[in-house]
């Protein structure tokens, strides 16, 4: 598998409103785009920064995968994505070596993006998203 580099940081916020104003004020990154992922019961807010994005993920839901994650750790870095060449084949390769996925086949996410999740039992605590655009 190819990774070329890191696509995001997903980042949990309450709310993209509050949590954005340190990335727009302060580091004066630009709102790129907004889209609600209903199937993830998520909102994402992108902000390019050079070659790579930070992405901010508020929860439509309570029961949301994001509430989930900010009622355990609070606000912070939920997720880091690495672009790869070819998500299918990256994940079979994965699969091969013996590395919990969340996802065996790959979803839709924000932008179009095909995206597949690893367990983060599987990178010592890191939950690691790979996407493909
Ligand atoms: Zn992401």
């Amino acid at each position: 598998m190819k990774v070329l580099k890191i696509d995001h940081l997903g980042i949990a916020v309450k709310s993209i409103d509050e949590g954005k104003k340190f990335w727009t004020d302060v580091l004066g990154l630009e709102l790129e785009g907004s889209e609600t992922v209903e199937a993830q019961k998520v909102t994402t807010a992108f902000f390019p920064v050079g070659e790579s994005e930070v992405e901010l993920l508020e929860s439509t839901s309570p029961d949301g995968p994001i509430a989930k994650y900010l009622e355990k750790k609070g606000e912070g870095i939920q997720h880091v994505a690495f672009r790869v060449e070819n998500i299918e084949d990256a994940l079979k390769e994965l699969k091969e070596k013996g590395v919990k996925l969340i996802d065996e086949k790959p979803r839709i996410g924000a932008g179009g993006a095909k995206i597949a999740f690893l367990h983060p039992k599987a990178t010592r605590g890191v939950l690691v998203e790979l996407c493909e655009r």
